[in-house]
């Protein structure tokens, strides 16, 4: 199932993806999922990032091609920094190129969204508190984060946190393609079998230190790749069975 938030006719709604279609739920899916008998087409509906999270709790170096081109060692535990929320960020809509960095990079990273309230979760029940998997670009000033002792002015920008186009419900996470297409080009490949440190694992010890809210994401890291983006251009992450999330640098 596809979990998606939009507007449409001026108003925040939400629905379930079939085909072209959007299925209109009768509240929020983190409340419950109720279909209505109102189907839209995809087309004349504007996507939102499917939740806005109190916040984006992100592990760098989750991939060891990554972890290597940063030329970082492995991480033994993952290593994790937060997003505020108030980086968030919609399906095609831009990214601003703040005048502070001269370096802004995309990073394309599965997203885990989390479905109800998780404190101290076993790695065997994580799954009963992930809604389920999207896209996400981890924007990142590169030359700040490597200037500042920790990383929360390279990834707090406004915009730096675009999520989307929805939630899939229904998949695997753990053996997924993923890419970062750039103008058209291919800049990252990988696929999520390559993640050191895996979804339920992540749920159960991020809850082991805070408690994760209906709405909160996980940013799983990003595989090798990274790179710089300018003014004008198309970035798109895609995940396979998942979508694609298109955004424009402004
Ligand atoms: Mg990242």
């Amino acid at each position: 199932m596809k979990l998606v938030k939009f507007v449409h006719n001026k108003e925040v709604k939400f629905g379930v993806v079939e085909g072209n279609e959007v299925i209109l739920l009768e509240e929020n899916f983190l409340n419950s999922i109720k279909k209505t008998s109102v189907k839209l087409s995809l087309s004349e509906i504007e996507l939102l990032s499917p939740v806005f999270p109190s916040k984006f709790v992100c592990v760098g170096l989750n991939y060891r091609d990554h972890a290597n081109e940063m030329k970082e060692s492995l991480p033994t535990e993952p290593v994790l920094f937060l997003k505020p929320s108030t980086a968030v960020n919609h399906p095609n809509y831009p990214i601003s190129y703040p005048p502070q960095t001269k370096n802004l990079h995309y990073e394309a990273e599965l997203v885990v969204v989390i479905g109800k309230t998780a404190k101290n979760v076993k790695i065997e029940d994580a799954k009963g508190y992930i809604l389920g998997y999207t896209c996400g670009n981890d924007v990142t000033a590169r030359d700040l984060q490597k200037k500042d002792v920790q990383w929360t002015r390279a990834k707090s920008f406004d915009s730096f946190a675009p999520i989307g186009p929805w939630i899939e419900t229904e998949i695997d996470p753990n053996s997924l393609d993923i890419k970062l297409i750039l103008n058209g080009e291919i800049k990252q490949k990988s696929n999520t079998s390559n993640l050191i440190f895996k979804p339920d694992f992540l749920v159960s010890f991020i809850s082991s230190v805070m408690t994760l809210l209906p709405g909160d994401v996980i940013m799983t890291g990003t595989p090798s790749g990274v790179g710089p983006m300018k003014v004008g251009d198309d970035v798109s992450v895609v995940i396979e069975n998942i979508g694609t999330l298109p955004n424009r640098i402004i």
